[in-house]
């Protein structure tokens, strides 16, 4: 099995504003995007935050641009065969439009939604980008898939990557928190024993990423991770 490469990228952060967390206050969440380094190429998953007065106004983003969030480590543009968006809201595709002619593999019924649904994204960021549409599981490289996890969008999709100590995934926005990826996990568990109800409903989809057994997943908005 070639070795494959997991990198986290740093696009900064922004404040998500109060009416938005449930918790009463504001809250401050990074924007990671990730690089996969394979023997066929570079791939990237998720591009940053895009710029808008609106979004600037509400979000109040402390932006890290891709040319820059790439140099930290050691990468550029250039060196990226393909990419991938999680979804397609502002704040996953911002860069998406200096990839050029690059693919930007996303599933089709979320480049749908982006394209239908007013206030969706920044349509911008949609027309500016060299998008592959994909249905269901789809290997981008031998050993690294896309996978759809919905439930934040209906068309959010997962990245999984196979290598010799195990499964990594990057999980997008499935969850905000690696912690409330945790509890499903473990709630997936007790289904699994028939534990007995009653038991926390959770996504459909946990379950065929068990079956991957993964031993670390990723998220976009958190810089936790879960360890299996
Ligand atoms: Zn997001």
């Amino acid at each position: 099995m070639a070795v494959v490469s997991v990198r986290r990228i740093d696009f900064g952060y922004f404040v998500r504003p109060a009416e938005e967390t449930g918790t009463g206050a504001a809250r401050v969440e990074p924007c990671l995007g990730y690089v996969v380094g394979h023997p066929q190429g570079m791939i990237l998953f998720d591009t940053g935050m895009g710029a808008h007065p609106g979004v600037d106004a509400r979000y109040r983003p402390r932006r890290i641009g891709l040319r820059k969030a790439l140099r930290v480590i050691g990468a550029e543009i250039a060196d990226i065969g393909l990419a991938a968006n999680c979804h397609l809201h502002f704040d996953h595709c911002g860069g998406n439009p200096a990839l050029g002619s690059i693919p930007v593999f996303v599933q089709a019924a979320e480049l749908d939604a982006a394209r239908r649904t007013p206030d969706y994204t920044l349509p911008e960021l949609i027309e500016g980008s060299r998008f592959e549409p994909i249905t269901g599981q789809v290997e981008l490289l031998p050993g690294v898939l896309l996978m759809p996890t919905p439930g934040h969008t209906d068309g959010h999709q997962s990245l999984i990557v196979r290598r010799p100590d195990g499964v990594v995934i990057v999980a997008g926005q499935s969850h905000d928190t690696a912690t409330q990826y945790a509890a499903d996990q473990l709630a997936w568990r007790a289904h699994r024993d028939a534990h007995g109800e009653p038991l926390p409903d959770i996504p459909n989809w946990i379950s065929a990423l068990q079956q991957l057994n993964p031993r670390m997943v990723y998220f976009a908005h958190d810089r936790s991770v879960w360890i299996r």
